[in-house]
């Protein structure tokens, strides 16, 4: 029997018309900046993404940008002048950064209510400590994906491949805070395959085309693709697509699955800033 494929594009859609109706009852315009240093191509098509997105729902995209060859204390200065812009409910980074900035000391320059991405140590303290409050919009996504779809994370083993703080870190604490015991797995894992076959979730962030194969797969277990590469001129994801979907019982598609959920949520966490700064 074939799986069931997670269907992350409409859920994406009923959260957006959600939050399209949240935002109009606002009466106001709540505003996102995205900040882009130098000229990574995927960095403008991300942006262009989300400014599609912002538009859907009412949120307006701000967007400024730093040469490549910016220096710390540059970004700092523009950072700092968000940070205190009272019309700014959040600030994002997009990422990757040029090699000489550090990416840690960069996100963590971002006030904590406009931390869009959940990324500063403070959201990513309070989220591992199980109180989370602003949480990065890919996990955040994710567990929404198996919410939706009412899958049982209680007591199920849990793997995660990857350990970045943008995805896998939070993703691991997501799972073990719904009571799934999470084994994390990345690039030095040795037998990878003997690992992911007791899963019952496998939750794979890795960025690497056929990582995850059908042999590597318990039978029905529920297959969370978030891994976003290309191969042979079209975008896929971690899984071998067509032999994983023939024995999990459920899987998240590339494209339309993961994706669109992550730009719904990074929307959905600005509104979270726009609440826990303008109404408290
Ligand atoms: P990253 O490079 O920071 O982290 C990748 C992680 O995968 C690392 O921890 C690494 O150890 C692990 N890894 C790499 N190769 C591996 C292998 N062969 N076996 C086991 N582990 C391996 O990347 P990231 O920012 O966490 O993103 C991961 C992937 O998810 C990328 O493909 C990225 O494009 C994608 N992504 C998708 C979305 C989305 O909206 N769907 C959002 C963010 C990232």
């Amino acid at each position: 029997m074939s799986a069931i494929i997670l269907n992350g594009k409409k859920l994406a859609e009923k959260i957006k018309n959600e939050l399209a109706i949240k935002i109009k009852d606002l009466g106001i315009k709540p505003q996102l900046a995205v900040i882009r240093v130098g000229n990574d191509p995927a960095s403008k098509t991300y942006i262009r993404a989300k400014a599609t997105a912002c538009a859907e729902v009412g949120i307006k995209l701000r967007e400024e940008f730093l040469p490549e060859s910016a220096s710390f204390e540059e970004l700092q200065q523009k950072v700092g002048g968000l940070n205190k812009n009272l019309e700014i409910d959040g600030i994002i980074i997009q990422l990757p950064l040029p090699q000489h900035v550090d990416t840690i000391k960069a996100v963590n320059l971002i006030n904590s209510t406009k931390d869009a991405d959940g990324l500063t140590a403070y959201n990513q303290g309070y989220l591992y400590m199980g109180y989370p409050k602003i949480i990065p919009a890919t996990p955040l996504g994710a567990i929404k994906l198996l919410d939706e779809y009412k899958i049982n994370l209680d007591g199920k083993q849990a793997v995660v491949i990857g350990r970045s703080n943008l995805v896998g870190r939070p993703l691991a604490a997501l799972l073990e805070q719904r009571n799934s015991t999470v084994t994390v797995c990345h690039r030095h894992t040795i037998n990878l395959k003997e690992i992911t076959k007791q899963a019952d979730i496998i939750a794979s962030a890795a960025g690497k085309s056929n990582l995850i194969t059908g042999d590597m797969i318990k039978p029905r277990a529920v297959v969370l693709d978030i891994g976003i590469n290309h191969l042979d001129g079209k975008i896929c994801g971690d899984a071998d697509f067509e032999t994983v979907k023939e024995l999990a019982g459920a899987i998240s598609p590339v494209p339309g699955g993961i994706g669109p959920l992550t730009v719904a949520c990074l929307l959905e966490n600005l509104l979270t800033c726009y609440q826990q700064r303008r109404l408290k």
